[in-house]
């Protein structure tokens, strides 16, 4: 799973005007998944299902 510092880097996701992180390819806002065995917050699109890592 890509970090969701490297995937802005990468133009995979981008902050709206509100700092809210969404999908490039869906124009999707991100939501937060709760996974325990992750490290971090894991960001998921809703449209595409990719997941990104965000580090604290
Ligand atoms: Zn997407």
């Amino acid at each position: 799973m890509d970090s969701v510092r490297r995937a802005l880097r990468e133009g995979e996701i981008s902050k709206d005007m509100y700092e809210r992180l969404e999908c490039v390819e869906c124009e999707e806002q991100l939501v937060t998944k709760n996974e325990p065995d992750e490290v971090g917050t894991v960001r998921a699109c809703p449209e595409c299902g990719t997941k990104w890592r965000q580090l604290p």
